[in-house]
């Protein structure tokens, strides 16, 4: 067996199940060998019912000695009971929906379970184990990798694969420099390739996963700064002159630039005179005032002659944009256009002309900006807002659409900034970590279901002072088993409770239009509550919305929470904002805890990494990152420390990759078509 070779070529796989594996990534015996478990079973020893723990998976063995069989009447499901024994103890085995499984359980033999026990009322219970005849064929003794699988594939079925497959780990060569091999002390990746697959011990598991996550983190990183490197050296960007004068701007805004604003755009503007490409994010929590920044540079780019466009993720936010670049740029003598998908075909035909001609200065829209059949006279300046929202094909399209036009990126998420670095490593970084003078803070409160009453009448009560409220549910259909209030549930039971309230409703499974219309109505004051699921994240701006309800709060990430309270606290009245719990937890205290006690976004962010891990706050892919199979950027943060270090070392000696073939190739294999300087 060699690594190169087709799957087919390995015992008991023919077409079918070469296309199964064909849809986990799997073409050749290489690739098998790094798909990898996703954790592992301990099934060494044998643990006395007596003294397993509750709650983490084990392995026990008993004989079985009584049944009593699950019934099924009309609704009510019994589960097939099966009592076992060993030295120590009974143990109760439950079967829901299994027929089959009593014939497999014969009373007076022996077996082996593996499975999670829980004490009910005394009695030690195990749900649906795996079991084996003990001593039989299949009862193993070891450690188990657990693979992740595809409809059709079965872990026995991966695991014998991985065993024929085995062999040809041997012939993988080490492809890193023995000095780095070395100095990290990384095993060899033939060891790492067995091992990792069927381990001994732990310390197998732990030398084999820190050689793959090197490897990996290695790659990304590579990767990511050779991107960057690249885009530093052209030397052909779009000269915007310093010496432009942006004062009449500045002047006709109704407020001074906060700190944080001047800094941020001191650096734009040192990025729109130099001839490299400007590349740069703009991270700013939600209210920071990175619109004005953003106005400021298309300004500028204007100004010297050129074209600027700011894409929004959805409709009303285009709008919100258009509005303000209107109010603001119009009175300056810029002309100001929007295209979405909604307008009229006469309408759009109007803006493509307009545009093309260079009649149009400035231009905001939503993804109908990146269709084909949009084109510029002169585009000098990309801005995309609420950057989370769009992947890194969405960005590079739109800037594709001048030549090396400045690019610049605009998020509320705050990432901190170690993470930032990784994540947008071929970004230059700018953070408004000012807010605008004379905010009051969000009020913010943890109630616990028994209180819904009393805060509904404080909503009515602002109400009644003429001010507005969100009310933010988790889930839209009403779902027994999570006991979720849906967003609808809610909707009627605010409005048969508090007919008063003008109270409308949008969820995500509208349709774009009505979910305009819905944020409209309540942005131009028509309704006083609007209940929503999550949609209502990004960007939308109501001054005059001071109440921010969200139920069953421990749902949400608090980054998201964080986004949420942003929505209120933008005008001049104080703001509230109520997370709901429902029900006590000590983590859902612990994290609304964190809520209560600060409003900065940064903070909150590294307290969410902490609490959840990156991959759920921000999936990689939304980020344009690669997929990563083993390294986690924040658990492994301390590797990916040393390893950005090997990566900037490697590229300074040999920047193209020309020496470091095994890299090079590892590199555009991980990044595929985003890697487009020709590496
Ligand atoms: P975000 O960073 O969330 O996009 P915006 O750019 O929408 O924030 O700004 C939020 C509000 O703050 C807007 O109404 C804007 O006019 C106002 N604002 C921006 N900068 C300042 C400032 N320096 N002083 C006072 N208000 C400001
Ligand atoms: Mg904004």
């Amino acid at each position: 067996m060699k690594l190169q070779d087709k799957v087919s070529q390995i015992k008991g796989v023919g077409g079918k199940r070469a296309a199964l594996l064909h849809t986990l990534g799997v073409e050749t015996v290489d690739d098998l060998l790094h798909l990898l478990p996703r954790r592992y079973e301990d099934r060494r020893a044998l643990c006395p019912i007596m003294a397993a723990p509750e709650d983490t998976p084990v392995l026990v063995s008993g004989k079985v000695i009584a049944k009593r069989q699950g019934i099924s009447t009309r609704g009510r499901k019994v589960p097939l009971r099966v009592v076992v024994q060993d030295s120590s103890a009974n143990l109760e085995l439950l079967f829901f929906n299994s027929r089959y499984i009593d014939g497999l359980l014969v009373t007076g033999q022996s077996y082996t379970f593996y499975g999670k026990i829980s004490i009910n009322a005394g009695r030690r219970q195990m749900v649906h184990p795996e079991f084996h005849h003990l001593g039989d064929r299949d009862d193993f003794r070891g450690i188990l990798p657990v693979y992740p699988l595809t409809e059709g594939l079965t872990q026995q079925m991966m695991r014998k694969l991985q065993r024929e497959a085995a062999g040809a780990a041997d012939e993988a060569a080490e492809w890193l420099p023995d000095s780095i091999v070395r100095q990290h002390k990384l095993c060899s990746p033939s060891y790492a390739l067995r091992n990792i697959h069927f381990p001994q011990d732990e310390r197998q598991i732990r030398e084999a996963r820190y050689r793959m996550i090197f490897e990996e983190l290695l790659v990304l990183q590579t990767g990511l700064l050779y991107i960057k490197r690249g885009r530093n050296r052209l030397e052909r960007g779009i000269v915007v002159p310093e010496k432009l004068s942006v004062q009449d701007f500045l002047s006709a805004l109704p407020f001074a630039l906060t700190d944080g604003q001047q800094r941020v755009w001191h650096e734009v503007e040192g990025d729109l005179s130099s001839p490299r490409p400007m590349n740069r994010l703009v991270q700013g929590d939600v209210g920071s005032g990175k619109t004005v920044v953003a106005e400021l540079a298309m300004y500028k780019t204007v100004k010297a002659g050129y074209q600027a466009v700011m894409m929004a993720p959805t409709e009303l936010l285009a709008k919100q944009h258009y509005a303000s670049l209107k109010r603001d740029l119009e009175p300056l003598g810029l002309e100001v256009g929007l295209l979405c998908s909604s307008m009229k075909s006469k309408e759009k035909e109007e803006v493509l002309a307009r545009l093309s001609a260079g009649q149009i200065d400035v231009l905001t829209g939503t993804h109908a900006i990146i269709q084909p059949g949009v084109e510029f006279k002169a585009l000098g300046l990309v801005i995309t807002d609420e950057q989370h929202r769009f992947g890194v094909n969405q960005r590079t399209m739109l800037a594709e659409k001048g030549d090396e036009p400045n690019v610049l990126v605009m998020t509320a998420t705050p990432i901190p900034r170690t993470l930032a670095v990784i994540l947008y490593g071929d970004l230059d970084i700018s953070v408004i970590d000012t807010m605008p003078k004379g905010r009051r803070p969000v009020r913010t409160f943890l109630r616990y279901d028994d209180a819904r009453g009393k805060i509904y009448d404080f909503v009515e009560t602002q109400v009644g002072q003429g001010r507005q409220c969100y009310v933010v549910a988790p889930l839209i259909e009403e779902s027994e088993s999570l006991d979720l209030r849906s967003a609808e549930e809610l909707y009627e039971e605010i409005k048969a409770g508090h007919p008063r309230l003008r109270t409308g409703l949008v969820h995500g499974n509208m349709k774009q239009e009505e979910k305009d219309a819905v944020m409209e109505a309540f942005a131009a004051g028509r309704l006083d509550v609007l209940v929503s699921t999550v949609v209502i994240e990004v960007g939308i701006d109501v001054p005059n919305a001071t109440v921010m309800v969200i139920e069953n709060c421990e749902r949400f990430g608090l980054a998201q929470l964080h986004q949420l309270r942003g929505r209120v606290g933008r005008g001049e009245h104080q703001s509230y904002c109520i997370l709901i719990c429902g029900h006590e937890s000590k983590l859902a205290e612990q994290r609304n805890q964190i809520m209560v006690s600060t409003d900065n976004g940064f903070v909150i962010a590294e307290e969410d990494l902490k609490l959840r891990g990156p991959g759920e706050i921000f999936g990689t892919r939304q980020h344009g990152l690669p997929e990563l199979d083993i390294s986690d950027l924040v658990r492994h943060a301390d590797i990916l420390a040393s390893v950005r270090t090997v990566a900037a070392e490697i590229l300074a000696a040999d920047p193209l990759l020309a020496e470091n073939k095994a890299l090079r190739q590892r590199v555009k294999k991980m990044f595929g078509e985003n890697i487009s300087l020709k590496l």
